[in-house]
């Protein structure tokens, strides 16, 4: 029986290379984003292999979108056994630039997106007595860094999120892990506002990044697990990141 994973921000980067590497492992795979030009490729290009993969438009900030999402799964493959709640956003900056509107949007897609996954998901894992919650967190919110307050403060809130979950469910049939990748080479700072910092994330990025498929790789391990073992927390960088 294959495993069915459902992931938002499949369309690009980390979710992207996490769709590839699961399918590639036999699960089967729900697509969800906003640019659903790319699921589309996506899921051709796993089909093309051989693999199984649905698509699906989900904005992470609408509640009604991600209960689609998972529902998608549900219907399509009769049930859903992980959700990567991986989309994300990086408006950074320094705190006394203000840039209140960018603090909302990185709480509503990094916070209210995962909690809106836990909403649609939770009642099914329960349901099935099997569930697990995978979340792409950051370094940021480990290492604290300036410019990154916010942004590593929206990772951290997640990360506390799925730990108290997991402390209020220890019957055995939820699993929670909170994977944070340091520096990895993605489209991610294009969503930085301050061209400056923008230009100096991208040059770190391309400088010493590591490659999406390594972090997809530390989420099929933790995935791949016997159903009694979690790995609750993952911290995967670049050899050279201070
Ligand atoms: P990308 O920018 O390549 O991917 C981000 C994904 O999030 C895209 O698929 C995008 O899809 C999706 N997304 C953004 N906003 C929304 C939304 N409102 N609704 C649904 N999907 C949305 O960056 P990464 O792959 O790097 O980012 C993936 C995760 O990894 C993020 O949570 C990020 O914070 C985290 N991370 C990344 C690091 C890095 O160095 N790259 C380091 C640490 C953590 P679309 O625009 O099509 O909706």
């Amino acid at each position: 029986m294959a495993t069915v994973v459902a992931i938002t921000g499949a369309s690009s980067g980390i979710g992207a290379a996490t769709a590839r590497e699961l399918a590639a492992r036999g699960a089967d795979v729900v697509l969800g984003a906003r640019r659903t030009e790319r699921l589309d490729e996506l899921a051709e290009e796993i089909r093309a292999k051989g693999g199984r993969a649905s698509v699906r438009a989900v904005d992470v900030t609408s509640r009604a979108d991600v209960d689609g999402l998972v529902a998608a799964a549900v219907e399509e493959f009769g049930r859903l056994d992980v959700l990567v709640g991986n989309a994300g956003i990086s408006r950074i900056g320094p705190v006394a630039q203000l840039d209140v509107e960018g603090w909302q949007a990185m709480i509503d897609v990094n916070v209210r997106g995962v909690l809106h996954g836990i909403a649609a998901a939770l009642p099914v894992f329960e349901r099935q007595r099997r569930g697990h919650f995978v979340t792409t967190v950051s370094t940021a919110g480990i290492k604290i860094t300036p410019t990154m307050a916010v942004y590593g403060g929206t990772k951290n809130a997640v990360r506390t999120i799925l730990e108290g979950l997991r402390q209020e469910s220890t019957a055995g049939w939820l699993r929670t892990t909170s994977v944070s990748p340091g520096y990895v080479r993605t489209e991610l700072a294009d969503s930085i506002g301050d061209p400056v910092l923008r230009a100096e994330i991208q040059r770190n990025m391309n400088e010493f990044a590591i490659a999406p498929e390594a972090v997809a790789r530390a989420i099929a391990f933790a995935i791949e697990q016997p159903d009694d073992v979690e790995i609750g927390d993952i911290t995967i960088r670049p050899t050279t990141q201070d």
